[in-house]
């Protein structure tokens, strides 16, 4: 049984999902993205929930994204963005606003070290295409390293960081290199961190003039799978890095804002700490809001032209940003991550015990996966078993995120304030649809 949940939507007067289905296939852009059989029409949100035009409630595990931290339709964050609105909703960079001070002064508190100047943008996407470009110019050197099986964005810069053929189209992606992906699961050297991290040193040697702008990973590759870099590899490829004169960027798109449970950002979890970082998703949960995070000495690099972003910083993304953060440290969500994250984990490697069909069980906090394989010995990925458990789950009430190159892994991903009882319904529901393959 779903847990009990105190809150009815408003019925539903829009139309139809038929008529919705309609629209979007006239008049919106063709998508590969189709996770289930017959698409859903989701029309109302409150915390770990989404509502479906008939008002059936669904669990909410995937968080759009992994960009719901504080729940949907947090009541404190659409206060914030609605007073905010209604005071000033827009206005332009060359003014001062308060909102946008407070708040880059709130996250620059949640840095370590000497990462304290905010860049606002509106994406991840362009988040990353600054970074990769603060790099460039402060180095005077072109060469990015990436890692194999990354997502970092979907523009010209961040789609050649980004090493996945289906998020790439044929666009000219100089001076990116990707490097050997430090895979637990199926990577040549297990969980042996360092000697995956002998690949960024030899593409430094083998293909560039020995010196590099910078190198961007993940700390948990989300679109990739949820895949946990290998421990120790960050810290031995950081050295690389910096030896060859080159900026290491954090990419804490999805794994920052307390996700992981442990730490508040991903790459602490490795003992690094970045020359920049990056983040998105769960910064606004769910309002349109992206930032880069860098040293005042660096920054200094964006001052030999004028740097300027219309929206980037607007008050009213801002105001509700400012909000997650409040929420995120008064209702305590990264130990619940943890809390929450660590038995969830657990319960779902009891579930692989019963199930042939689970690879694998990995990630921290609320971001986890479930990596699905016909056979565990050869690691086969059972692409199309999934859909049909996660078509099963939804008709149970659960949503839940699918990813990977292979498209075979769970994507584990809800909003921070998921429960226990959450976490028993969910691996109930995907252990009945496990058992109807
Ligand atoms: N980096 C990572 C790690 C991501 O997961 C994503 C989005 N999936 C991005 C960057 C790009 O963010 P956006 O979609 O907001 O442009």
């Amino acid at each position: 049984k779903m847990p009990p949940f105190d809150y009815t939507p408003p019925p539903y007067d829009g139309p139809s999902a038929d008529e919705v289905l309609r629209k979007r296939a006239q008049f919106l852009s063709p998508s590969l993205f189709h996770f289930y059989k017959k698409p859903l029409n989701i029309v109302d949100g409150k915390m770990q929930y989404l509502f479906d035009e008939n008002g059936r409630r669904y669990l909410d595990v995937f968080g759009g994204i992994a960009t719901v931290s504080c729940g949907h339709c947090h009541p404190e964050v659409v206060e914030a963005v609605i007073k905010q609105t209604k005071k000033l909703q827009h206005s332009t960079i060359v003014y001062l606003n308060h909102a946008i001070a407070d708040f880059a002064e709130a996250l620059a508190s949640k840095m370590p070290g000497d990462l304290k100047v905010v860049f606002f943008t509106n994406s991840g996407t362009e988040a990353n295409e600054l970074a990769l470009m603060i790099t460039r110019l402060y180095t005077g050197c072109q060469d990015i390293i990436s890692i194999r099986n990354s997502y970092h964005g979907n523009a010209a810069g961040t789609m050649g960081a980004t090493a996945q053929s289906i998020w790439k189209f044929n666009i000219v992606q100089s001076g990116v290199h990707h490097a050997i992906n430090p895979d637990q699961y199926r990577g040549i050297f297990g969980s042996e961190g360092p000697k995956y991290a002998r690949d960024v040193q030899e593409i430094i040697d083998f293909g560039t003039s020995g010196q590099v702008a910078g190198f961007i990973s993940e700390a948990i590759q989300g679109v990739g799978g949820i895949m946990e870099l290998a421990p120790g590899y960050l810290p031995a490829v950081y050295k690389i890095i910096k030896k060859a004169g080159g900026l290491c960027i954090a990419d804490e798109v999805q794994s920052g804002f307390g996700r992981t449970g442990t730490h508040f950002w991903g790459f602490e979890n490795h003992g690094v700490i970045p020359d920049i970082v990056t983040m998105a998703k769960g910064i606004g949960n769910g309002i349109p809001i992206g930032a880069v995070i860098t040293t005042p000495e660096i920054a200094q690099a964006l001052t030999r032209r004028s740097y300027f972003n219309t929206f980037g910083g607007n008050p009213v993304c801002t105001a509700g940003g400012h909000a997650v953060l409040r929420v995120l440290e008064k209702e305590k969500l990264q130990e619940n991550a943890f809390t929450v994250g660590s038995y969830l984990k657990d319960r779902l490697k009891e579930l692989q015990k019963k199930h042939e069909i689970i690879g694998d069980v990995r990630g921290r906090g609320l971001m986890l996966g479930v990596e699905l394989v016909t056979d565990r010995q050869s690691k086969t990925p059972a692409k199309s078993e999934i859909l049909h458990v996660m078509d099963e789950m939804k008709d149970m009430g659960v949503l839940v995120g699918k990813g990977g190159f292979y498209g075979n892994v769970f994507r584990i991903t809800p909003p921070l304030c998921f429960t226990k009882q959450d976490s028993d319904f969910f691996v109930d529901v995907m252990d009945i649809a496990m058992s109807k393959l």
